[in-house]
């Protein structure tokens, strides 16, 4: 991403966040880690680009916040294990992991 649109794409990050609603022009369908098999290395945590930021580590396991996750899937081709697969039945985030994601700042520096 252009550094320009930086403060844009955050701006439409956090009203994701605010509506608890994906992207409406979103084609693609979220990702889902399959905690079983992940090790828990945040390699896609890392790798998920900033304007979607919709990779958590909760400590016990790591999590794609389905109404963040644009399907890019830049993550997928990161992840060792292959443990990272597309999620066409996800459910609603708990408004309890809600309260744990911050809003991107979107001004610029
Ligand atoms: S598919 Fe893209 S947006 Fe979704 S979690 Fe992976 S890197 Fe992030
Ligand atoms: S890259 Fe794969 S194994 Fe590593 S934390 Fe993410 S899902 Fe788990």
């Amino acid at each position: 991403m252009n550094d320009d649109n930086a403060p844009a794409a955050n701006a439409e990050r956090n009203e994701r966040i605010a509506n608890r609603s994906r992207a409406a022009n979103w084609k693609k369908p979220p990702r889902r880690i399959e905690t079983s098999e992940c090790i828990t290395c945040d390699s896609c945590l890392r790798s998920c680009p900033e304007e979607f930021g919709a990779i958590f580590d909760r400590g016990l396991d790591v999590v794609i916040v389905p109404e963040l996750c644009s399907g890019c899937p830049v993550c997928v081709l990161e992840c060792p294990v292959d443990c990272i697969y597309v999620d066409e039945d996800w459910a609603p985030t708990d408004e309890s992991m809600w309260s744990h994601i911050e809003v991107t700042p979107v001004s610029a520096p």
